[in-house]
């Protein structure tokens, strides 16, 4: 089924609003923090929430924890206890570690990631152990304007539910909203589907009668001709 994502986009303008999400990257990117610190600050937002990230955020920074070279050399208790607020914390010190590691001694330019092709930067970036495909389309998407389109958990509901593929990838779910909406919506896009997810497509007793998506979806169709 082909569908027009400008006309997709006012169904979901009309029906949505706006969320709130990567609050702390935006927060960085608008500081004019350089672009290790914005990385640093989609690390700490992972499974946490905007106020404790930004907590440890600030204290890595208030502590001269805020280059590679630095959380290398400082002491492992000290970027732990700036780290404590975001939770994860040993988890979080590890990725932060093998991400310095990777731009001290590998030669991993971030500022320069925003000059490739989006494939080789996520590739780049990806490779850090830690650092998934989620966490690089957020930082390269803030941070660099790369036309990402990143999956949370909302969007990859929704997006099994609308093709009807159950197991359906990151990848793909990605693809998939891509090829949809013109590159200069994927942000407002992302942001108005994350909010399908929460008023609409929730994942019990998804409100498909009222739900901007119900034209295009499966899972509404099967429920029309099922009678539920
Ligand atoms: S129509 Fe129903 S199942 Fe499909 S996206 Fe909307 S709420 Fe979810």
């Amino acid at each position: 089924m082909r569908v027009d994502g400008e006309e997709l986009l006012q169904r979901l303008r009309y029906a949505t609003r706006l969320v709130d999400e990567d609050y702390v990257v935006r927060w960085a990117v608008k500081k004019g923090l350089p672009a290790f610190l914005a990385l640093v600050s989609v690390i700490l937002s992972q499974n946490t929430s905007d106020k404790n990230a930004l907590r440890s955020l600030r204290l890595l920074m208030d502590r001269g924890l805020d280059t590679p070279q630095r959380i290398l050399a400082s002491p492992e208790d000290m970027v732990l206890e700036a780290l404590r607020p975001s939770g994860m914390y040993r988890q979080r010190l590890a990725t932060l570690k093998r991400l310095s590691q990777a731009i001290v001694e590998e030669g991993l330019d971030l500022e320069a990631l925003c000059r490739k092709p989006t494939p080789e930067a996520l590739g780049e970036l990806t490779r850090v152990k830690g650092i998934g495909v989620k966490t690089a389309e957020v930082f390269l998407s803030a941070y660099c304007g790369h036309p990402t389109f990143p999956i949370d958990r909302h969007i990859m509901r929704i997006t099994r539910r609308v093709t009807g593929r159950d197991k359906m990838g990151y990848r793909d779910a990605s693809d998939f909203w891509k090829n949809i909406f013109p590159p200069q919506h994927y942000r407002e896009a992302h942001l108005r589907l994350i909010d399908v997810g929460r008023q609409y497509c929730r994942p019990r007793n998804p409100r498909c009668g009222e739900c901007p998506l119900n034209r295009m979806c499966a899972y509404a169709l099967r429920r029309v001709i099922g009678g539920h």
